[in-house]
């Protein structure tokens, strides 16, 4: 028996209030992380802090012209709604690429950018992880590493972030918006998750007190040239190895803006603006993306069972582009591309 108490909050200054007063509750959306993570004897929570009434279920057009999505929409409404699939079609196909129709049902906004890494050895309580018993040590750098980072790793931890929308919204340049005891505050999208440096207990700058109530992304969607590919062992259910996130604006054959976003590769979505830039003013070219995937990458090292993800990324990126570039995300380019 796992001994927690439980409390419903029927409002957003109930939710903060009773997190503010208890370090150690924890809120709970959509459970399909945070129960199997109390499951396994990862995550002891004094107290569960349930927020899925909170009206935090709308999609709405901003003043900007872009989207506010609430944090408890589940992924199942994100990626179907009407404005979602129509301007912004990489985040529908990131999400709907994640996890079963199911788990989509249930899993929220705010707990997918949330969700914890699928290191096996975190979820193994009986291992050493530095995320997990901080201070313990790693066992996945000499361990089985196959699912693990390439980029942004430390001596203390080489786990990877698993989600696929967290890597369309990086693209997007998403918001994230809070609420806590001191009050609103917004968080740009690169700065929500944190590379694990020597505390990779901490995945993201979110403080424990504070309650995620909100994520907008600007209007540009990128809904006519855009990808998101994931690859991954299986066709369903199965996190990604890489993914790749791709957003372009063409004039004619030249790249007038251009995003780029990798999942699976680390501990967050991995972004680096000298790969955008490198993109921008040049033709849409097989040379232009092969630049910009030797830009990405060009800091990535493998641990003894996942060198390959270095190709498979760089390939996974020239493909992203390709598909974006020629407007046929996901399917066999029907233009070619020089
Ligand atoms: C078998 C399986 C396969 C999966 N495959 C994929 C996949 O391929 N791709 C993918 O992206 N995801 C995948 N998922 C993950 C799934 O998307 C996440 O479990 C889900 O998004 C979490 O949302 P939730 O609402 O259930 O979060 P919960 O489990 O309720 O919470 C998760 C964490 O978020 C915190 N939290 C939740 N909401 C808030 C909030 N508003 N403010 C502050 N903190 C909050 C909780 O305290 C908890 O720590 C998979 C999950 C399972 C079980
Ligand atoms: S990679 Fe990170 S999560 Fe996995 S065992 Fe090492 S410290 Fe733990």
């Amino acid at each position: 028996m796992i001994d927690f108490h439980y409390a419903r909050a029927n409002d957003i200054a109930a939710a903060v209030h009773l997190i503010a007063a208890d370090p150690t509750a924890k809120f709970i959306a959509g459970g399909t992380n945070l129960i199997d993570l109390m499951k396994q004897g990862v995550e002891h929570p004094s107290r569960l802090i349930d927020i899925s009434r909170l009206p935090l279920t709308g999609i709405e057009e901003t003043a900007e012209g872009g989207l506010r999505i609430g944090a408890l929409v589940p992924n199942a409404d994100l990626a179907y709604h009407p404005l979602v699939a129509q301007r912004y079609p990489m985040l529908a196909s990131a999400v709907l690429a994640g996890a079963s129709a199911q788990l989509r049902n249930m899993a929220s906004t705010g707990g997918n950018l949330l969700q914890r890494t699928r290191c096996y050895y975190f979820y193994d309580a009986a291992t050493p992880c530095n995320k997990r018993a901080p201070g313990s040590g790693c066992s996945a750098i000499t361990g089985l590493n196959r699912m693990h980072a390439i980029l942004g790793t430390s001596d203390a931890c080489i786990a990877t972030h698993p989600s696929d929308m967290c890597v369309a919204l990086a693209a997007l340049d998403a918001t994230v918006h809070v609420v806590g005891p001191a009050g609103a505050r917004m968080i740009a999208f690169s700065d929500f998750h944190r590379l694990p440096g020597s505390t990779p207990e901490r995945d993201t700058n979110l403080q424990s007190n504070e309650l995620v109530t909100a994520v907008t992304v600007p209007a540009q969607g990128f809904a006519a040239n855009h990808t998101y590919l994931k690859i991954r062992d299986r066709l369903s259910y199965a996190f990604a190895l890489v993914s790749v996130a791709a957003g372009l604006e063409l004039e004619g054959a030249t790249i007038t803006e251009a995003r780029l976003a990798l999942g699976g590769v680390a501990h967050k979505p991995w972004r680096d603006p000298a790969a955008e830039a490198a993109l921008r003013g040049r033709s849409a070219s097989q040379a232009a993306f092969a630049r910009a995937a030797d830009i990405l990458l060009r800091d990535a090292e493998g641990f003894e069972h996942n060198t390959f993800k270095i190709e498979l990324a760089r390939r996974a990126i020239l493909r992203a582009l390709t598909q974006a570039a020629a407007g046929t995300p996901q399917s066999q380019s029907s233009k070619k591309i020089a």
